[in-house]
């Protein structure tokens, strides 16, 4: 498939379109070379700092764990995951733990909790030892606490280098300030390849890891970012 000929097709079927190449080549695909479409969007939540999270939305946070007690242990269902399933037609158990923790970024500190398949658990010295994490959750007010908690139900430990690869490509964004190009982007490798350019330490590894979490909007003084997968 060659772009020329995308471009001349959609400029005589559909004219209106012929400025968008990015959804031209989907028409094409579809509509000449009849392939089924099979997008799959993995939208993450923005990624936060801690002091700007907010109850009941959905967010990333980049910070440094630390285990902060004992961890605990329920039965769920199999199925649908949840504690007190009432559903006749989900059968079998499975263990979830949950491990609390406290996260700390450059803003804020907060307890979280760990939920996972108890047979996937880390090492809580795993935990501690990670130089950070990403965290994926909620924030919510406890009712055993009556503290507000973040519930996270996706982490992934990020290495020094990872973490650095996040940072200056947020260090990045933040300098090129024109958030709208990096929602209308097309040629993402680009922006990629100047960050590394920058800083010869970020490897693409690093970049791979980091990218997930990646791609912008802004709100006044305030950056957030999550890649359009
Ligand atoms: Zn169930």
């Amino acid at each position: 498939m060659n772009m020329e000929e995308v471009r001349k097709w959609i400029q005589e079927k559909y004219p209106f379109l012929a400025a968008n190449d990015d959804f031209a080549v989907r028409l094409y695909k579809q509509e000449v070379l009849k392939e089924q479409l099979t997008e799959t969007r993995v939208v993450y939540p923005p990624v936060t700092s801690i002091k700007y999270l907010q109850v009941g939305v959905p967010a990333t946070v980049v910070g440094k764990p630390m285990v902060n007690g004992q961890r605990r242990y329920y039965n769920a269902c199999k199925t649908c995951g949840r504690k007190n399933c009432d559903n006749p037609m989900h059968e079998g158990a499975i263990q979830k733990s949950i491990t609390p923790i406290l996260i700390g970024d450059q803003t804020d500190v907060i307890h979280a909790v760990l939920f996972n398949d108890a047979s996937l658990d880390n090492d809580l010295e795993e935990i501690n030892e990670a130089f950070a994490a990403v965290f994926v959750g909620t924030k919510y007010k406890s009712s055993y606490s009556g503290d507000f908690e973040l519930r996270v139900n996706t982490w992934e430990f990020l290495t020094n280098a990872d973490h650095s690869a996040l940072t200056s490509i947020y260090e990045y964004f933040l300098l090129n300030d024109n958030p709208r190009h990096i929602l209308l982007l097309t040629n993402y490798n680009n922006y990629i390849d100047s960050i590394m350019q920058k800083n010869s330490s970020i490897t693409s590894e690093n970049i791979a890891k980091a990218e997930k979490y990646l791609v912008a909007s802004r709100d006044n003084d305030y950056i957030y970012m999550n890649i359009i997968a």
